[in-house]
């Protein structure tokens, strides 16, 4: 992915000077003019694409690159300080972002006295996700389509783009077909149809159909590092600058905090007990006129964000909701391979009080996502999601799929279960948030990639219109927050809003709010459940 291509020359000097800070290596081989700089983000990229399609971090692939761990001096070899924060799995980062990560708490307080290099854009995108970069290339081609010129940059605390996507993914297309209609005439990694949508309630020993709430024919199975990847790509064909590598750590206001106006880089090289080492090099401050957070479920930032401009209290929603969701990818004997097969499974391993499920989709290369996800307002305080997938991976009907395979990916993460009553109001001063985020997963179909993009194309247009008004004022994202609530995000959230709710009393109880929602009333009951309390007071003693 290349990172550093699209950079405006008067940024240049200080992009050197942050990937020097962030210890990247090839960035450091030559630091003297543009031009070398060129040639040297040529390398980098080489460099960076072979390490991160590591058997360890590949989506799906393997070039048999890795980093060396040996401290040997080798090419490959980890910088001391890179390899104490290395996470060892399949999720894990070839660059700092662990480390980054470690000393976030210390980043602020160990060193306020030192000034911070800054760099100016239009708009600046905090996470490379779906909705991050489906709003970057909305607000580049609205810049073609009306010859203006607005500067946007997008920072991925992912070593590349995609790195951080977890999710064996259905893709619906709708809003890729808003935002790029002509993408079946290119090559994106969108190939594999769904054929067989089955839905299962399990017991122990049996699968017993039902019919598939899911209707997921038209859509696809993809890997969604791969679709962000694509992405990337696009956005700067359009002159995005995008940053992997580089986690936004604090939020920048205004000098009276009425607003917020950019992002930082954490600190780096602060020890245990707070005091600067030798490497120390402070932060850098990217200022946007407006900042765009697309920071996934719960967002750091974003809660901050979410608090101080009372964001919830301004929607009148609820609290967030969660589950954890775990993956993996199987390689499998291709005799047992169904590409285009998605299965969704409830009941069994979960007992009745835990509201979950699992999906298992047959992509293309033999390979086949599956996973399961627990809602964490879970009772039990001995239920291990981990232990429960374990266990659903021996069910007679599941483990078939499986038998003699590998697993080559694996990694967990949350999603937002909380609907439309806990979306918080998206605009705040200085910025807006969007996809996951805010919170914006269609739970009943397990899906959020759509609207996240959605999301973030609203916030793009939005953004256009108020940064290219001839005003005196303060560009605004208002519109964004009305042109949501009139969208088919909106909509569609909207018709699904009572089903998890139906779930708090139990799996009987929810299956039957579930089905009248969506065989017989579709969303026009004329109430909205609420959710019970926040997840971590329903676990019991
Ligand atoms: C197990 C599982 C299965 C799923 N299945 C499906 C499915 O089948 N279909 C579907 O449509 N959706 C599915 N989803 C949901 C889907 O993955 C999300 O809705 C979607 O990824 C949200 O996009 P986003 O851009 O808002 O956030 P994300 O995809 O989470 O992207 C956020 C990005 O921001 C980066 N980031 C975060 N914080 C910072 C920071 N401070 N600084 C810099 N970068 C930062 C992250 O590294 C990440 O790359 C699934 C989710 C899970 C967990």
């Amino acid at each position: 992915m290349a990172s550093f291509n699209n950079a405006r020359p008067k940024n240049l000097q200080k992009l050197l000077q942050l990937s020097n800070h962030y210890r990247q290596p090839a960035l450091r081989l030559q630091q003297t003019s543009a031009k070398t700089l060129s040639s040297c983000c040529k390398q980098f990229n080489s460099y960076d694409s072979n390490l991160t399609q590591s058997a360890a971090d590949a989506d799906f692939s393997s070039c048999g690159y890795t980093r060396c761990r040996k401290l040997c001096g080798c090419s490959r070899c980890v910088s001391p300080i890179e390899t104490s924060a290395f996470h060892v799995g399949p999720y894990s980062s070839p660059f700092p972002v662990g480390f980054t990560s470690s000393i976030r708490s210390f980043s602020s307080s160990g060193s306020r006295e030192e000034p911070r290099e800054s760099m100016e854009y239009d708009v600046v995108i905090v996470g490379a996700g779906p909705a991050g970069l489906a709003a970057a290339i909305r607000l580049r081609q609205l810049c073609e389509e009306k010859n203006v010129d607005l500067s946007v940059c997008v920072v991925e605390k992912g070593a590349e783009v995609g790195a951080h996507i977890l999710s064996g993914n259905v893709f619906e297309t709708r809003a890729l077909d808003e935002l790029i209609p002509n993408w079946k005439e290119q090559s994106t990694p969108i190939t594999v149809p769904v054929t067989e949508d089955k839905f299962w309630f399990l017991t122990e020993k049996r699968a017993l159909p039902l019919p598939s709430p899911f209707k997921n024919h038209g859509n696809y199975i993809i890997s969604l590092s791969q679709l962000v990847r694509w992405l990337g790509s696009k956005a700067e064909e359009l002159g995005v600058e995008i940053y992997p590598g580089f986690s936004a750590s604090e939020l920048l206001y205004e000098a009276d905090e009425s607003r917020v106006s950019g992002i930082a880089t954490n600190d780096m090289g602060i020890g245990k007990d707070g005091s600067k080492k030798e490497i120390f090099q402070r932060g850098m401050e990217l200022k946007g006129r407006l900042t765009l957070l697309g920071e996934g479920c719960r967002g750091s930032l974003s809660e901050k964000v979410i608090k101080k401009f009372q964001l919830r209290e301004q929607s009148g929603s609820q609290h967030q909701t969660y589950a954890l969701g775990i993956k993996e990818v199987w390689d499998v004997d291709p005799s047992k391979h169904r590409p285009g097969l998605t299965v969704h499974t409830v009941g069994w391993p979960l007992d009745t009080r835990t509201y979950g499920g699992s999906f298992l989709y047959h992509m293309d290369n033999h390979q086949v996502a599956m996973g399961l996800v627990v809602a964490l307002d879970y009772k039990n305080p001995y239920l291990s999601p981990y232990e429960e997938y374990q266990r659903f991976k021996q069910h007679p009907s599941i483990r078939p799929f499986i038998e003699g395979g590998n697993v080559i990916q694996y990694g967990a993460r949350t999603l937002n279960e909380g609907g439309i009553q806990s979306i918080p109001k998206t605009a705040f001063p200085g910025g807006a948030l969007i996809g996951c985020t805010a919170g914006f997963i269609n739970v009943p179909k397990i899906k959020g990639s759509h609207t996240a993009m959605k999301s973030g194309m609203l916030a793009a247009e939005a953004a256009f219109d108020a940064l290219s008004k001839e005003t005196s004022q303060q560009p605004s994202m208002e519109q964004y927050w009305s042109s949501l609530k009139t969208s088919w995000v909106w909509k569609e959230l909207h018709q699904v809003r009572n089903i998890r709710p139906g779930f708090d009393h139990g799996l009987l109880a929810g299956m039957a709010i579930a089905g009248l929602e969506h065989y017989i009333t579709r969303g026009r009951l004329p109430w909205t459940l609420k959710h019970g309390k926040p997840d971590h007071e329903c676990t019991e003693e």
